[in-house]
C-alpha cells in the first residue's frame, strides 16, 4: 500500500482540546497548524515548525479560523430530520402531549426510505456544524428490524463516527419491546469489531419499560456495551415510575444492574440530591441538551448542582440541532436565565465539551479521541472565526459562547478524510437530499395526519 501524502493543516489558531476547569488547560497555539496522514495526526504546533518538518505535505488553509478538536454530540435524533415545520392539528399543553401527539405518531409514520433519509440530512447537518462523532437514539416502530443498519449507512457514507441504538419500549405492545431488544443486540454484536460505528442498547425510559422488559434487556446486553435512556426529562417519569413500580428511575435503573460508566442518561432534571450521588458513585453519564428542554419547557438540569455531587455531565442537542457549540451557548444562557445571575456559568458550564469527549472515549478504542496530539484520530475542525482578541486557555470558554459558537464552520475532517471542504459537503448532497425529503415529506406527514394519539405508556 502506498504511504498516502501528509496533509498540514496551518494558517489558523490551534486549540488542541476543552479544558477541565481548575485541571490541565489546552494548548492554544497562534499560527498553529496540525498534520496528519491516513487517519491519525502525526503532529501539532507552529506552522514555521511544521512546514520544516513536513516540506512535501500538502497544504490546506484554515483562512485564519480556530483549528477545534472535531464536536461530539452524546444524544441526538436523526430521525426528527422531517418534523421541521410539522403542524400536529392538535394543541400541544404538557410533555405527556408532546410525546404521544407529536414523537410517537411520527416515528411509526416512518418508512424505511423516511428513517434512511432522515438520517442522512442529520448526518450532512453534523458535518456542517462540526460534529464528527454523534450519539444517536432511534425510534421507528414500522420498520424496526435493520433500521440500525439503514442509519448506519447513513453514517458510513457521511464518514462521521457514531454510537447507534434502537429505543426499547413497552409502549407499543410486548412484542415490539422484544424486537427492539434484538435489534439493539444483533447491532452491538455485529459493529462490535467496527472502529467508527459502535451499538448500545436503547431504552426510551423509566415509565413506558415493564419490569420484564428490563430484566431481559439487562440480562441479555453483551458485557461492556452501555445502555442509552431518556431519564426524568419531566416529573412525569418520576412520578409514573413510583406509581407503576413503587421505585423512582434511578432506583430502577440500578435494580437491574444498567447502572454503570457507559450509561448515558439524557436529561435527568427532576431528580433528587441522593439520586445525583447515586449516578455519580456509579460514573453513570447525565446529558444536558439545554435547547431541547427549552422547547418542551420541561425545565432544566442545573449542571453546577449535579457536577458539585460528583456527575459527569456531558451536552446533547435532543434532535434539535446539529450545533454542538450553538447548544454550549444556548447551556450557557440558560444557566444564567435560570440562576438570574450574571456572574454565573463559569463553573461546570466549561467542562461540559471536555466531558463528551470522556466519555466517547469509553465507547471507541481511541484514548485520544477529542483531542488534537500525536496519534490521536485525525478528526478536526476549523471553525471560520479569526478571533478579534486574545484567545488562550483561561479564556476559551467566553470566547467559545460569547463568538465562535455563532461561526459557521468552514472544514469538518474525520479520520483524516475531508468532508466539508470550504462551505462545500464532499460526500453527502444536502441540496439533493433536501430535494428528496420534500417529496417524500408530504406523505410521511399525512400517515402521521392519520395516526392516532392516546398511547398507554406501558402498552395494553
Ligand atoms: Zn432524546
Amino acid at each position: 500500500m502506498a504511504m498516502s501524502k501528509a496533509v498540514l493543516l496551518g494558517n489558523g489558531v490551534v486549540v488542541a482540546g476543552f479544558s477541565p476547569s481548575g485541571a490541565v488547560q489546552p494548548r492554544v497555539i497562534p499560527g498553529g497548524a496540525v498534520v496528519w496522514r491516513g487517519e491519525r495526526i502525526v503532529a501539532v504546533g507552529t506552522e514555521a515548525e511544521l512546514r520544516r518538518q513536513f516540506s512535501d505535505a500538502e497544504f490546506l488553509d484554515a483562512c485564519g479560523g480556530l483549528i477545534l478538536p472535531g464536536l461530539i454530540n452524546l444524544h441526538h435524533h436523526f430521525y426528527s430530520a422531517l418534523a421541521c415545520g410539522l403542524d400536529p392539528g392538535t394543541t400541544l399543553s404538557n410533555f405527556t402531549d408532546v410525546l404521544d401527539r407529536l414523537w410517537w405518531r411520527l416515528d411509526r409514520a416512518l418508512d424505511f426510505e423516511a428513517v434512511r433519509l432522515s438520517a442522512q440530512l442529520s448526518v450532512a447537518d453534523c458535518i456542517r456544524w462540526g460534529c464528527t462523532t454523534v450519539f444517536d437514539h432511534h425510534a421507528s416502530p414500522s420498520c424496526l428490524a435493520g433500521s440500525l443498519d439503514a442509519i448506519a449507512d447513513a453514517v458510513e457514507a457521511g464518514g462521521l463516527s457514531a454510537v447507534l441504538c434502537y429505543e426499547v419500549t413497552d409502549r407499543n405492545g410486548r412484542d415490539q419491546a422484544r424486537a427492539g431488544i434484538e435489534e439493539n443486540l444483533r447491532f452491538i454484536r455485529q459493529q462490535s469489531g467496527h472502529p467508527r460505528i459502535r451499538g448500545v442498547l436503547g431504552l426510551h425510559a423509566s415509565f413506558t419499560l415493564r419490569d420484564e422488559t428490563l430484566a431481559e434487556a439487562a440480562k441479555r446486553r453483551p458485557e461492556g456495551a452501555g445502555c442509552h435512556i431518556h431519564l426524568a426529562e419531566d416529573p412525569v417519569d418520576v412520578k409514573a415510575s413510583r406509581q407503576a413500580f413503587g421505585l423512582r428511575p434511578v432506583e430502577r435503573l440500578e435494580r437491574f444492574g444498567l447502572l454503570d460508566d457507559r450509561c448515558l442518561l439524557a436529561h435527568g432534571i427532576h431528580l433528587e440530591p441522593d439520586e445525583y450521588v447515586n449516578l455519580a458513585r456509579k460514573n453513570a453519564v447525565l446529558i444536558h441538551n439545554p435547547e431541547s428542554n427549552a422547547n418542551n419547557a420541561v425545565g432544566r438540569l442545573d449542571v453546577m448542582e449535579a457536577a458539585n455531587h460528583g456527575c459527569l455531565v456531558g451536552l446533547g442537542t435532543d434532535g434539535m440541532s446539529s450545533a454542538m457549540l450553538r447548544a454550549l451557548r444556548a447551556a450557557f444562557l440558560v444557566h444564567r436565565a435560570g440562576r438570574r445571575d450574571p456572574s454565573s456559568g463559569f463553573k461546570a458550564l466549561p467542562d461540559l465539551l471536555f466531558n463528551n469527549a470522556k466519555v466517547a472515549r469509553r465507547f471507541f478504542d481511541e484514548p485520544l479521541l477529542g483531542e488534537l496530539a500525536q496519534g490521536a484520530p485525525a478528526d478536526l475542525i476549523v471553525v471560520d472565526a479569526p478571533p478579534p482578541t486574545p484567545i488562550g486557555p483561561e479564556n476559551l470558554f467566553s470566547c467559545l459562547v460569547y463568538g465562535i459558537s455563532e461561526a459557521p464552520v468552514r472544514h469538518t475532517v474525520a479520520r483524516g478524510r475531508l468532508l466539508l471542504e470550504d462551505f462545500r459537503h464532499r460526500t453527502l448532497d444536502p441540496n439533493q437530499l433536501a430535494a428528496r425529503a420534500r417529496q417524500l415529506t408530504p406523505a410521511l406527514w399525512e400517515r402521521f395526519g392519520a395516526l392516532k394519539s392516546g398511547t398507554n405508556f406501558l402498552g395494553d
